[in-house]
């Protein structure tokens, strides 16, 4: 595979031949997450403009120049990726932007972007001759494996915390994964799947350290740009739990930064919970993260213990971003309103992104002139309480039109 160089260590910057397959740095452990380096001039002799808009394959395959696989029997994969950037035509102004741009991953094929990790795994771990993916994972992560691998005829093994809301657990058992619902916390979810993981020597998608993990999740900004015709927004929002996925839009657009695609990187907004935000406390004070109790609702970024805390971190540093934390409440509230003004269904931690950025526009972060393109990165049917928990009971009628008109309900 001539395009990609091969491994760079995150901490010690030390650098690793491509093949054999790494998880971490082997002289750093496990906090020495890696980065896949690329050969670009290989890349720009199959990857451009013009090649893309040749290409009519309408998933995040379209990128796979960009992607550490040999990329081979993809077109057997779910449809992943390519989900739709609307512009926004009420929200926006609501909040007081002029330009405001939702990018709807929810309409990923199990319904959250972790579908674009999840596919780069299970084509890797076939690639590499393994039977059995195996990961930990608040809910998205585990079902967007569990259904890639059913697809595919690969086994899963998936850990999840016992909070884990009943929908994601419902998609693991119809995609026929071998579940392990854990009486504990994520971090301990995780501690047990990676020792389980060590035992009976499965292929390892935990998003944190697997380095082909991110280099998926960029897809997100790979198609951002070309969506909005390689002219990014000045501002990209993203939701951050084990930081993976804001880690991803970065080298997303720092691939099409190399490549000559973009002249910019848009500022990276990063948006946690106040119930659980490790990355914006750290931001606060010394830059250091500190394990924090995990007590909020949106519990696919309810991340005490974040697994990969320099990319992330890179990726607002570099970006010139920042880090917000919004509440429980704010939340909720931006569920309504995204759901309201423009039709789109986000659970918790796919619309904190999108709190995030109301509160950085009334706090003056964000101009009202600058554009903005804020990612929904889960659908809201798969977790349908807290999304009741917004919205309220609905209007219970006697199916009778005078009980119906004596409401006052309909005018
Ligand atoms: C996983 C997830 C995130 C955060 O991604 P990380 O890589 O853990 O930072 C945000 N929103 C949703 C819906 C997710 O499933
Ligand atoms: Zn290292």
């Amino acid at each position: 595979m001539k395009r990609v160089a091969g491994y760079r260590c995150t901490i010690c910057g030390k650098e690793y031949p491509f093949g054999p397959e790494l998880m971490t740095c082997p002289s750093c452990g496990e906090k020495g997450i890696l980065d896949i380096v690329y050969d670009y001039s290989e890349i720009k002799s199959v990857l451009s403009k013009e090649s893309l808009k040749k290409d009519h394959d309408n998933s995040m395959w379209r990128y796979r120049a960009l992607m550490p696989i040999k990329g081979e029997g993809l077109s057997d994969f779910l449809r992943i990726g390519w989900t739709p950037l609307y512009r926004s035509l009420r929200l926006g102004k609501q909040i007081g932007l002029d330009t405001l741009y939702i990018k709807d991953d929810g309409l990923n094929p199990t319904g959250s972007l972790k579908d674009r990790a999840s596919g780069v795994a299970v084509a890797k771990a076939i690639e590499l001759g393994y039977d059995t993916i195996s990961c930990s994972s608040t809910g998205n992560a585990a079902s967007s494996c569990a259904g890639s691998a059913a697809r595919l005829g690969l086994k899963s093994v998936i850990f999840v915390p016992e909070r884990a809301p009943l929908g994601k657990v419902a998609q693991l058992l119809i995609f026929g994964a071998n579940v392990v619902s854990v009486k504990g916390d994520y971090r301990q979810t995780f501690e047990l799947s990676k020792a389980a993981i060590e035992k009976w020597g499965f292929y390892n998608r935990n998003a944190g350290i697997n380095p082909v993990m991110t280099e998926g999740k960029k897809t997100v900004a790979l198609e951002i740009a070309e969506q909005l015709n390689w002219n990014p927004t000045d501002w990209v929002a993203i939701s951050v739990g084990d930081g993976c996925t804001i880690g991803g839009v970065y080298n997303g657009f720092y691939d099409l930064l190399q490549l000559g695609m973009i002249e910019r990187i848009p500022k990276i907004l990063g948006v946690q919970s106040t119930g659980c935000c490790p990355f914006v406390d750290a931001d606060h004070a010394d830059g250091i993260l500190k394990p924090t109790p995990e007590n909020t609702l949106a519990d696919s970024i309810a991340v005490g213990v974040p697994r990969n805390p320099v990319k992330a971190q890179r990726a607002v540093k570099n970006s010139g971003g920042t880090w917000i934390a919004v509440s429980d409440d704010e939340i909720l509230d931006a569920m309504r309103l995204l759901g309201r003004t423009e039709g789109v269904f986000s659970e918790p931690a796919g619309v904190t992104a999108t709190a995030g950025v109301k509160a950085a526009v009334a706090s003056g972060i964000i101009k009202p002139h600058e554009s903005v393109t804020v990612v929904s990165t889960g659908s809201g049917l798969k977790d349908v309480k807290n999304a009741m928990l917004a919205a309220g009971e609905p209007f219970k009628c006697e199916p009778d039109i005078k009980a119906l008109e004596a409401s006052g309900r309909i005018h």
